[in-house]
């Protein structure tokens, strides 16, 4: 059984290649934002450190519904600083969207994500945007972007990559370089058609592994996870598995999934869903959450950059 109804990505490109652009669109062409709704900040750029940085480095979840399913859109920071982020992401989610510029083509953050996309078995959908621009080369970026997969490494179906030309600052997409003329729910279509479902496991016992932390400040920390197991409920009562193997009872005192740029209260989560947690007190990035009866780690995960010696 697979979970039809739902997708997770991830979306990587070089700095400045139109990622967050490319974002806001596709939220305000799924209708996520309701017309009279002000995006008075842009979905993915919030964080301080980041603007002085010109930098994404705290990633930003957001989710759209498109038709009957949920696109889980998974940002990722492209800095080669943040390597062990960008593989936790990339666990998340079942495919990603490359994005690279019609006009500059491949660069060292585009080549730094996208061999680990293809590390991680992920099939991208290359998006190539800017399409609008003068003096854009899209059949060359298409062809750099083509040796690119291959000097890593793609396998057979990496290799089919479907390409789409897009015009994010317009709000328009296409399949040919020629014209666009398309709105964005052409993205959300590749993404229906090329990105595999979740398989649903939720007569499984549950594993959530703690992926991000976010921090509140009246709930303290928010593990960020996938569940790649069974259900959650909120108010359930867990396991924690430590890093060094130790096992935290805890309650979980409130859930959440992401829509638009938002975090929404939900009761019930499923193997495929990308969930947030309150409640796991002093949680640590790494650790996983199971039932109370069955504390069974997920394998650990790399982490290693400076974001996470922060201290809450
Ligand atoms: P990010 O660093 O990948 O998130 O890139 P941004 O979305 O912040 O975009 C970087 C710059 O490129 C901004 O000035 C955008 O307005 C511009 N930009 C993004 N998409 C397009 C596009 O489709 N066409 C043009 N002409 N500019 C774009």
């Amino acid at each position: 059984m697979i979970r039809e109804d739902l997708r997770n990505i991830a979306i990587i490109a070089h700095v400045d290649h139109g990622k967050t652009t490319l974002v806001d669109e596709l939220l305000k062409q799924s209708g996520t934002f309701r017309q009279n709704e002000q995006m008075d900040e842009r979905a993915m750029d919030k964080n301080d450190l980041e603007k002085e940085r010109g930098i994404t480095i705290l990633a930003k979840n957001t989710a759209v519904h498109y038709n009957d399913a949920k696109i889980n859109i998974l940002d990722t920071p492209g800095h080669a600083d943040f390597g062990g982020e960008v593989e936790r992401i990339l666990k998340m989610v079942d495919g990603v969207l490359l994005v690279v510029d019609a006009y500059e083509g491949c660069m060292p953050q585009t080549r730094f994500v996208l061999k680990k996309a293809l590390e991680q078995n992920l099939t991208p959908v290359v998006v190539v945007n800017k399409i609008d621009r003068d003096m854009t080369r899209p059949k060359e970026v298409v062809d750099e972007v083509l040796d690119l997969f291959i000097e890593l490494g793609a396998n057979e179906e990496q290799l089919d990559f479907p390409v789409l030309y897009t015009s994010a600052i317009k709000g328009t997409a296409s399949t040919s370089h020629e014209n666009q003329d398309h709105d964005m729910t052409l993205v959300f279509d590749k993404i229906m058609d090329h990105v595999p479902a979740p398989l649903d496991t939720s007569d499984e016992s549950l594993q959530c592994q703690v992926t991000m932390l976010e921090y509140d400040d009246y709930l303290g920390r928010i593990a960020v996870g996938r569940v790649s197991r069974g259900i959650i409920e909120n108010g359930q009562r867990v396991a924690l598995v430590k890093r060094d193997g130790g096992v935290k009872k805890c309650r979980i005192s409130k859930m959440y999934g992401y829509l638009g740029l938002q975090k929404q209260e939900i009761s019930q989560a499923a193997a495929g869903d990308v969930i947030a947690l309150a409640g796991l007190e002093d949680v640590n990035v790494g650790e996983t959450v199971c039932p109370e009866d069955n504390p069974e780690p997920l394998p650990a995960i790399r982490i290693d950059e400076p974001t996470l010696q922060m201290t809450f």
